[in-house]
């Protein structure tokens, strides 16, 4: 017989490339500082589970431009899916082709989706602000200044929207975020350990992989 989750797992393999120094990505500066100064210096192989999640997330994208483009849906126009983008800001640079992101046209305006699955949307009351801050430096780069966040339950279809206008200081903050993350990489100098130390934060350190190094301050 076949093994069907082996052949999803070859399937699903990429090329392993460590990242590098100057060049970030607007998906992971929400999360915490001192977890991806560890990915530039001790890049690990995606696992196979979060190959699949992230597989799974780009199925619901599709899914989501579909119905955008479906003739049943007259009252908007996908504009462009896959938008890439670059930002140059003193010496690094802000790239990556933003596969959850579409462009579309509704009452003779464009407006930025950015599409995130959920395991359920039920007890979504307001967007993640780490979504937040992507789709603030993707309004920055594009130049469209009013987008959405779109939450898709896996499970149920099931979908929340949420709203979300250009906000300048924010993005200022973003910017600053990366120029600090640039500096503490060049330096070598260990960030602090941003997400366990904010109650609303630390559920993401049950997830990252450099937790033993983190509780150890190793740099
Ligand atoms: S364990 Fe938590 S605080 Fe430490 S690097 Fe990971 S996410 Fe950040």
């Amino acid at each position: 017989m076949i093994d069907f989750d082996e052949m999803i797992n070859r399937h699903l393999t990429t090329e392993h490339r460590p990242k590098q120094v100057g060049r970030y990505y607007p998906s992971e500066i929400g999360t915490c500082i001192r977890k991806i100064w560890y990915s530039y210096k001790y890049p690990q192989e995606i696992k196979a589970d979060l190959l699949k999640v992230f597989h799974l997330g780009n199925m619901m994208h599709d899914f989501v431009a579909e119905v955008l483009k479906s003739e049943k849906n007259p009252d908007v126009e996908l504009l462009k899916t896959e938008l890439p983008l670059k930002l140059e800001v003193d010496d690094l640079v802000i790239s990556g082709r933003v596969d959850d992101l579409l462009l579309l046209k509704t009452q003779g305006k464009n407006i930025l989706v950015e599409v995130k699955s959920a395991k359920t949307v039920k007890f979504q009351t307001e967007p993640s602000r780490h979504h937040v801050m992507q789709l603030q430096l993707y309004m920055h780069a594009t130049n469209v200044h009013t987008g959405i966040i779109l939450y898709l339950d896996k499970t149920t279809l099931e979908s929340k929207v949420f709203t979300i206008h250009y906000n300048e200081k924010m993005v200022n903050d973003i910017l600053n975020r990366f120029k600090s993350l640039h500096t503490l990489l060049k330096c070598n100098e260990l960030p602090k350990a941003e997400a366990k130390t904010d109650t609303e934060t630390s559920w993401m350190c049950r997830f990252c992989e450099y937790r033993d190094k983190c509780d150890r301050n190793e740099g």
